[in-house]
């Protein structure tokens, strides 16, 4: 029987589907592969199901002497050498869309975090100081009619646009690499990069890693933002400049700032930690139980399909590899 690697577990109904035509071995632990486990394992594997955290670099690849197929759980595909797996005919697939609402949702519930204070004013209530409704107390910032500034108007972004303008009246303003077929959505226009810096009073990032967005955000442009903007990252840790957003917090500038994805996961920058005007959250964009559901259904099938000399679905090198069916 041919084998399947699935690098942390997922649920059943994927395992299920690949156990009647493989022999699966799911990471027991409750933590990453290493990569001296991933190296060992992936060895005489017809497929690997990686996260969106695991490094299937070219020396990963090239230890892997049997692999059809890298079934990424997650959207991302930051964390696989594409070019180097399309060369050795390996199938690259993700699962885009299914997930596009649960991370929206949870964009939202960052900048609704960080808008009004509901962390620290969870905590200041468990810790007993809540001594009656007090005019000033965890005062926030109103949304309604405010201007957010989407960067990375794509399946997710479009669907953060869509929940401002309708659920908040907001002023919906973007930024994409290229102009955005998603933009009639909310009927809006995209903008130059900078005047959404510093007009913004919400900024979400919801763009893909990748070598123009790689610290798209550093100094210069947290020196553009307006002094009390609401900063949220639901996209990846290194579309960031870490540094510079810690220096940013010292001075004092933002009013908030929400992270779901943080640089060189998962050892991010502890310094964010002195911050209580920070959330901070550990890379659960897509994690709602129907959602990881659907992820594994179609890493599930990416895998199948492989198997059965088909196409899958989700191919992200289709161009290279499913010439005929493009
Ligand atoms: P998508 O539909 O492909 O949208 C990405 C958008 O970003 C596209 O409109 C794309 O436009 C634009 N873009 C790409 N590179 C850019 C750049 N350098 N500067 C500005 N805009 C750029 O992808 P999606 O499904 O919305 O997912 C977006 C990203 O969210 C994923 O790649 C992943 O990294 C992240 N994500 C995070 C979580 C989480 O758990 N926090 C969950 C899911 C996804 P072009 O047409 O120019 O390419």
């Amino acid at each position: 029987m041919d084998k399947v690697l699935v690098t942390r577990d997922i649920p059943k109904n994927g395992l299920d589907m690949l156990k009647r035509e493989f022999e699966v071995y799911v990471n027991p632990y409750d933590r990453n592969m290493t990569k001296e486990e991933l190296i060992e394992k992936i060895e005489d594997v017809f497929a690997v199901i990686p996260m969106v955290s695991d490094k299937i670099d070219k020396e990963v690849i090239d230890r892997a002497k049997k692999l059809k197929i890298i079934a990424n759980y997650g959207v991302g595909i930051n964390n696989v050498d594409i070019e180097y797996a399309t060369k050795k005919g390996i199938f690259f697939t993700n699962t885009p869309g299914v997930l596009t609402q649960s991370t929206a949702e949870l964009g939202w519930a960052l900048i609704m975090a960080c808008a009004r204070r509901i962390v620290n004013s969870d905590s200041f209530t468990r810790e007993g100081k809540f001594t009656g409704f007090a005019p000033t107390l965890m005062l926030g910032k109103e949304l309604y009619n405010a201007r957010i500034g989407i960067i990375g108007m794509g399946r997710i972004g479009s669907s953060v646009a869509r929940m401002a303008r309708f659920g908040f009246n907001m002023d919906v303003v973007y930024y994409n690499r290229s102009i955005s077929d998603k933009e009639l959505i909310v009927d809006t226009g995209k903008i130059e990069l900078d005047e959404l810096l510093k007009t913004s009073d919400v900024i979400i990032l919801t763009t893909p890693l990748n070598n123009e967005s790689k610290h798209l955000i550093s100094k210069r442009e947290f020196d553009l933002m307006k002094s009390d903007v609401v900063f949220v990252n639901i996209a990846r840790g290194e579309v960031v400049d870490t540094d510079a957003l810690i220096d940013t917090l010292r001075s004092g500038k933002l009013f908030a700032c929400g992270l779901d994805v943080y640089e060189n996961e998962p050892d991010f920058d502890k310094r964010l930690l002195e911050f209580d005007n920070c959330v901070l959250l550990p890379h659960i964009g897509s994690a709602t139980i129907k959602t990881r559901e659907k992820m594994a259904d179609i890493v599930a099938n990416n895998v199948i399909s492989a198997y059965q000399n088909r196409c899958p679905e989700f191919v992200v090198n289709r161009e290279a590899l499913c010439a005929a069916e493009k």
